[in-house]
Formats: structure tokens, C-alpha cells, sequence
């Protein structure tokens, strides 16, 4: 089994949870943001590398120490990390129990990706754009009902804590009371109260 990764970036602190901790970003999206944070992700012939599980693991193992002390470890990003989800499920099971386990995603992926990791993982860290399924599909190009219906299913799965939801405030594509509606809808149909940011915009596809 291979993963097609673009980067491995160690030692992040504040950025991917608690502690320090090393992320990977994986190649491919199924989405299409205007602001994207990785538009590499996109593109066939960018600069990545292939990695069997061990020996990616063979690389964690430099910040063991680091992660132990500091409640930290991996977390994988992209890109949308769930379209490899069963690189991901081989990497956490051989990985040190004590390595906190962490994915970030848009979660716009099927369930049979979602449900193997469930057990395995320790934290989700769920940007889901906007609840709203015209601006969700015009900032992405795609539709948000998979969305949803994953952090239902997830919800009847796993404790409300492993599952940090992030929801952005998106120039032009959103205002201040669309992200209230947003962080409304998680309230109460999952129980979570989102966390609010927003986009930093550098550039936006046209
Ligand atoms: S989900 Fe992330 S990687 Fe995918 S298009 Fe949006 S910003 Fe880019």
C-alpha cells in the first residue's frame, strides 16, 4: 500500500491540536475551493512522494519523543486525506499507541472512507465551509448533503470531543450571519459548539 504525499512538515505547534506534532499532506480533493489552501493538491504532476506505511512511520519516529512529552503526534491534511483513507488506517495501527492521531478534512467524501478510521483516530478536525448548500456549492463546486450526513452518522459513533468543527467566515462568499446559521446547525444537531475563523485570502480562482 502507497501513499501519494506532497509534504511532511514536523515540529508544528498550535496549528493541528494539542502538542507538537508533525503534519502530512496528502495528494488530491474532490473539492474545488476558490481560496484554496493547497491548490497543488490539484495538479497530476506536482512534486510528491510515494511512501509505504513503514517507512513513513520510520520518519515520525525522529519527534517521538516530542510528541510523548507534549500530547502531540501525527495528523494527516491534504488535499482531502479521506481519499487515501486506507494508507491513513495502516499508519495509525502501526503507529505508537501513544502518538495522538488527527485528521483534517472537509469530510465531502463517502462513508465506507470515514467508518474504518473511526476507532483509530483521536481527533477530527472538520472545516465545513458553509451549512448552507447554495454557498457551500458555489465557493466549492460541489454539494454539502454528503457532508452532513457524515457528521450525523459520525455523531452516533464517537464522543462529541473527538470531533472539533471549524467553521469559516469566506470574503464574498459568506457574511458574519450565514456563519452564525452554520455554527447554529452544528449546535443542534450535533451537539458541538464550532469553532468561528476566517479565511485568510491570498488569492481567489476565478
Ligand atoms: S478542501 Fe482544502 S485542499 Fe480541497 S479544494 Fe478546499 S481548500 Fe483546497
Amino acid at each position: 500500500m502507497i501513499g501519494d504525499i506532497m509534504s511532511i512538515s514536523r515540529l508544528r505547534m498550535g496549528t493541528d491540536g494539542e502538542g507538537v506534532s508533525t503534519l502530512i499532506t496528502l495528494h488530491g480533493c474532490p473539492l474545488s475551493c476558490k481560496y484554496c489552501i493547497n491548490d497543488y493538491c490539484h495538479d497530476e504532476f506536482c512534486e510528491r512522494s510515494a511512501y509505504t506505511p513503514e517507512k513513513l512511520v520510520e520518519v515520525l519516529k525522529k519527534d517521538d519523543i516530542y510528541f510523548k512529552m507534549s500530547g502531540g503526534g501525527i495528523v494527516f491534511g491534504g488535499g482531502e486525506p479521506l481519499l487515501q483513507s486506507e494508507f491513513i488506517a495502516e499508519v495509525f495501527r502501526i503507529a505508537d499507541s501513544k502518538w495522538k492521531k488527527r485528521i483534517e478534512t472537509s469530510l465531502n467524501v463517502p462513508w465506507e472512507n470515514i467508518e474504518p478510521l473511526l476507532p483509530l483516530t483521536d481527533e477530527w478536525i472538520i472545516d465545513i465551509k458553509d451549512i448552507d448548500e447554495g454557498i457551500y456549492r458555489k465557493y466549492t463546486g460541489c454539494s454539502n448533503a454528503v457532508v452532513k450526513e457524515n457528521l450525523l452518522k459520525m455523531k452516533e459513533h464517537i464522543p462529541a470531543e473527538n470531533m472539533k468543527i471549524r467553521v469559516p467566515y469566506i470574503p464574498d462568499y459568506n457574511t458574519e450571519k450565514n456563519v452564525e446559521k452554520s455554527v447554529k446547525w452544528v449546535r443542534n444537531a450535533l451537539g458541538i459548539e464550532a469553532e468561528q475563523f476566517g479565511y485568510f485570502v491570498t488569492e481567489k480562482k476565478q
